[in-house]
């Protein structure tokens, strides 16, 4: 183990990677690491200069928007851990870690329920059409037909892709409105469902029965597109998509055509496929789709619990303690088979 009284030079180094989105980071990192490591800013590097940049280190804080590439994992010489400061780790290159016995840790459950509360707020903004209702009286027209049809909640149905943390706080605060909610997740515990108080079913009658569909698994090599033109024409007419998840989970275009056809009857989007969109991005321009700019997470207590747990996971490393939060285990065990 690690003694609290290194001398500087034997310190390992730790690099927090574009830290102008946490602030709050450095001074707490320098101050819960500073017997342990010696910390060092890397930011505005991309690419192999990012990995050459940080190739010192034994440990490396990302946030969610520094792209962890096969191409900057190559550079890591003496990296043992990378912690992303964000749920979604599909920013990092697994495998290519896993290969190089690099463990990539994120810090799940930082944000459960700021992103269950927005999710909700989309659902209920949307399907309720409150913006398009607060446009008119913007316009000083005062008028309560232009939300259009406007469906009663009780009784819909909500399918739930993705019964993880957030994907369960949804759940429950769905049924709270009188929502029946079904869910597909291929990897929950068997149970898990039943103990939720929802009914887990497969993708395609998930789709076909649902009036409002959200979305809570990762992006993945397996969820990329999983929901594009076959599966919107699978689905009740006048469904509404909400998305708090990652937005490639759905192919955007697909998602677009589905709107102007009326197959969508309305949208509510975090998340998209690029972020942030170029001006002509189509559904940015739709009266029925209301945007956020990922912001689901946002929240005085989350920011700083995320930062937090990220100091704490590398400590556990330079303590040669268990890590908690390690995404790619499956993928380390192939690095050394
Ligand atoms: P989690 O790991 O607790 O849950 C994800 C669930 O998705 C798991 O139960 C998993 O089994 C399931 N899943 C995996 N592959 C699937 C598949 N092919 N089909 C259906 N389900 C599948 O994660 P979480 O904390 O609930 O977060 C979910 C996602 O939300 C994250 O991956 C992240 O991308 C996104 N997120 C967004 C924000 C935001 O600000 N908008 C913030 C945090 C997380």
């Amino acid at each position: 183990m690690l003694s609290d009284s290194l001398s500087e030079r034997e310190k390992p180094v730790v690099s927090l990677v574009d830290t102008s989105h946490f602030p709050d980071l450095v001074p707490l990192a320098a101050q819960r690491l500073r017997n342990l490591a010696t910390t060092e800013l890397v930011n505005d590097r991309v690419g192999r200069e990012l990995g050459r940049a940080a190739n010192n280190s034994l440990a490396m804080v990302v946030d969610y928007s520094t792209r962890v590439s096969s191409e900057v994992i190559t550079e890591l010489a003496k990296c043992e851990l990378v912690v992303t400061v964000s749920v979604g780790y599909d920013n990092i290159d697994l495998q290519e870690a896993g290969r190089r016995g690099i463990s990539v840790s994120n810090v799940p459950g930082y944000c459960t329920e700021e992103v269950a509360d927005h999710t909700i707020g989309l659902l209920i903004a949307v399907t309720r059409n409150i913006f398009t209702l607060r446009e008119s009286v913007l316009d000083g027209k005062w008028d309560e037909l232009a939300g259009g049809p406007i469906p009663r909640l009780r009784g819909r149905t909500l399918g739930i892709i993705g019964l993880g943390r957030i994907g369960t706080a949804v759940a429950l605060r769905a049924k709270a409105l009188g929502l029946s909610v079904i869910t597909y997740d291929p990897y929950i515990p068997t149970g898990k469902d039943t103990s939720v108080g929802v009914r887990s079913v497969e993708l395609e009658p998930l789709l076909k029965d649902s009036d409002m569909i959200s979305i809570h698994c990762p992006l993945t090599d397996e969820t990329l597109h999983m929901i594009g033109a076959k599966e919107f024409e699978m689905m009740k007419d006048n469904v509404y998509i909400i998305n708090t998840g990652r937005g490639a989970v759905i192919d955007n275009n697909a998602l677009a055509d589905a709107l102007r056809s009326g197959k969508v009857a309305g949208a509510g989007l975090d998340v998209l496929e690029h972020e942030p969109p170029a001006p002509d991005d189509p559904l940015l321009k739709m009266k029925k789709v209301l945007i956020t700019p990922h912001a689901g997470f946002m929240s005085a207590e989350s920011a700083a619990d995320r930062i937090g747990m990220a100091v704490d996971e590398v400590v556990r490393l330079l303590r040669h303690q268990h890590l908690r939060n390690v995404v790619n285990a499956d993928m380390l065990q192939l690095g050394k088979e």
